[in-house]
């Protein structure tokens, strides 16, 4: 590589924009409770796939709601886009609300909806009060609707009520309101539990691939299913009781830690 090539990397790495970052971070749910998360300390860049994986109970959830902003800091604070994450609801940070997509373990769907409206509201909060009411009932032009229900195998589904999905229809619908929202910053809480193998395989990779084609910056998501994340992102982070155990690299991830991180526990 050349000296120049050399220095356009290195400056291309300086001003990658800070998607998310936690500063020494403490979670308590309750007074003198167990730390959810503790002293987290931990940086998204632009360009990032990660993964959250790590036993039940291990803080990965809470993480993702305090991106969100749907969890607060007991202690430390979070970073998003570089707006504090507990600023997210306020008016004045709509925009940076409205780069975030979400998708969570409960779906948050409104079941009497159609599955088409359920879509279309991912782009609610870039639209006016008027508009997003009339497109909650009626959604006007569908093709982008229908291209994101297509790209999880769900396009026969567009009119269908939502709560008459099967709970693995249902989960594809709530990833494919945040892919037709084109989020800059991705948040999903274990997407694909409720999908057969072959399934999750296929859904995350129209999760992470985006990135490639830059229309989200960065995804972060938890999985149970440690190969499938090793095959779908770049950096995994190993959380334990609330605290990093690891943070590295896909192809630096080993069985031996894997297995470090599931071993059961008796004191937990
Ligand atoms: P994971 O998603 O890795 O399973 P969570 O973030 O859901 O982990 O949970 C981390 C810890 O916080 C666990 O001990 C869990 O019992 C606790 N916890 C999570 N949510 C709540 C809550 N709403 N109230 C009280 N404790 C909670
Ligand atoms: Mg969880």
């Amino acid at each position: 590589m050349t000296a120049l090539k050399l220095l356009d990397v290195r400056s291309a790495r300086l001003t990658a924009e800070q998607v998310l970052s936690f500063d020494d971070v403490t979670v308590r749910y309750s007074a003198g409770g167990v730390e959810a998360v503790a002293e987290l300390t931990l940086t998204i860049d632009a360009g990032e796939r990660v993964a959250l994986i790590g036993p039940s109970g291990a803080g990965k959830s809470t993480i993702l709601r305090l991106a969100a902003g749907l969890a607060s800091p007991t202690s430390g604070s979070v970073k998003v886009f570089g707006v504090d994450s507990g600023q997210l609801g306020r008016r004045n940070h709509r925009p940076e609300r409205s780069r975030i997509g979400i998708i969570s373990q409960d779906y948050t769907l409104v079941g009497p909806l159609k599955v088409a409206s359920n879509v279309a509201s991912g782009r609610l909060g870039t639209w006016s009060g008027i508009r997003a009411v009339q497109t909650l009932f009626r959604p006007g032009p569908t093709d982008d609707i229908a291209g994101a229900l297509r790209q999880v195998g769900i396009a026969d589904k567009i009119w269908e009520r939502t709560d008459r999905l099967s709970g693995g229809q249902q989960q594809r619908t709530a990833i494919a309101r945040a892919l037709f929202q084109k989020p800059d910053l991705l948040l999903a809480d274990e997407p694909v539990s409720a999908l057969d193998p072959a399934r999750s395989d296929s859904v995350m990779s129209v999760l992470t691939e985006p990135i490639m084609f830059s229309s989200t910056k960065a995804v972060v998501t938890s999985m149970h299913d440690a190969p499938l994340a090793l095959r779908h992102c770049d950096r995994i982070v190993g959380l334990r009781s609330g605290r990093i155990q690891f943070d590295l690299p896909a192809s630096h991830v080993s069985s031996e830690l894997l297995d470090e991180l599931y071993q059961l526990d008796d004191s937990q």
